[in-house]
């Protein structure tokens, strides 16, 4: 009995010993398969990004889990109950569409309003007011109750009362240095930034490409890092639209529509167009979605902006961005701008229909 035993426990561990192998061979394949397809794709493209072929994108790989961490948290006063912001966990719903099953909420229609004298004159002392947004204002507030009026018109003038995407602008100023380029306002799809320069190989890795004065800001602002005791590379910069297309259409693939969503652009709407964005991280080989937990985030998140970056994608802050928080993607926008931003602790969505927009 006992040597039948000791024999039966002895196959039973060459059986779970193969079965392990089993499993670690299935998992390796599914990772060089994904990171295969990255690979592809960049070679397709012709699009070199050096030693950074796992790094493209602000993408939360399948074996990324610290994204999660990163999650926005609801019941923020500024969190509007209207559009973007249906759960703290699902993606934002914005779309009410056909492509994808993953939706289970939504969108709440903004309700029909009869605008009154004591309405116009609550918002129109606000500096930023339109007019003709006037209908909206209301409608928007009686959905949030609990937004103060600035907030109500900030939204309002971002788009936030209609779905992401739903009304997309072109962008008139492509070239502005302070461009905003989000969900509601899209760059050309010809549009390529005359002033790209290859940035140097100390500071980013290879073939990465930002706007002249961008460039030059992220090498001061690496250099001192480096000073200070941090690491920060540009490991992902200028995309092109097609480039970006593609991309987002191999997430879509992967995650589904709404998923790839909340962490990647469609083409036009990557800031990664304007030559001004760029993603980073703490050393070149480290990963960029893990700059959130490094040393070197917690000083670039009180520091960048004396070089004239912002965290264009703050934590919390996914109901008006549109995107889960990347601590990673940094946006130029000149010193006085960053700072400015940096003080006011509004995503630059909203200090620029605030403060910028014409
Ligand atoms: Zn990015």
């Amino acid at each position: 009995m006992r040597v039948e035993g000791v024999s039966i426990i002895k196959k039973l561990t060459s059986i779970f010993i193969i079965l392990a192998m089993i499993t670690s061979l299935c998992a390796c394949s599914d990772l060089h398969t994904d990171n295969d397809n990255n690979i592809h794709e960049q070679s397709s493209l012709g699009i070199s990004y050096g030693e950074t072929s796992g790094l493209l994108d602000d993408n939360p790989t399948t074996t990324d889990t610290s994204s999660s961490n990163h999650e926005p948290t609801q019941g923020t006063s500024q969190a509007p109950t209207q559009p973007p912001t249906q759960s703290a966990t699902k993606a934002p719903v914005q779309e009410a569409t056909k492509q994808s099953n993953e939706t289970s909420t939504l969108i709440p229609t903004l309700p029909a309003v009869t605008v009154t004298s004591a309405d116009v004159a609550t918002f129109s002392g606000i500096s930023y007011y339109k007019p003709d947004n006037i209908v909206n204002y209301v409608a928007y507030k009686q959905l949030n109750p609990n937004l103060s009026k600035e907030d109500v018109v900030t939204h309002v003038n971002i788009g936030l009362h209609t779905p992401f995407y739903s009304k997309v602008n072109t962008i008139s100023n492509p070239n502005d240095l302070l461009v905003l380029c989000n969900k509601y306002n899209s760059l050309d799809a010809n549009y390529v930034p005359a002033d790209l320069v290859t940035m140097d190989r100390n500071y980013a890795s290879s073939g990465q490409k930002m706007r002249k004065e961008a460039a030059e800001a992220f090498y001061k602002l690496s250099a001192d890092a480096k000073d200070a005791g941090y690491t920060i590379m540009a490991v992902s910069t200028y995309r092109s639209y097609s480039y970006q297309g593609k991309l987002y259409n191999t997430y879509v693939a992967r995650d589904g529509q709404t998923k790839a969503d909340t962490y990647s652009a469609r083409a036009g709407t990557s800031e990664h167009q304007t030559g001004l964005a760029v993603d980073v991280t703490a050393g070149e080989i480290a990963e960029y979605n893990k700059f959130g937990n490094t040393a070197s985030y917690q000083w670039a998140k009180d520091n960048i902006h004396n070089y004239g970056f912002i965290i264009r994608y703050p934590e919390g802050k996914t109901p008006i961005t549109g995107y889960k928080s990347e601590p990673w993607h940094f946006r130029y926008v000149g010193i006085e701008t960053a700072k400015a931003v940096y003080e006011s602790g509004l995503t630059y969505d909203e200090y620029y229909v605030r403060y910028l927009a014409k």
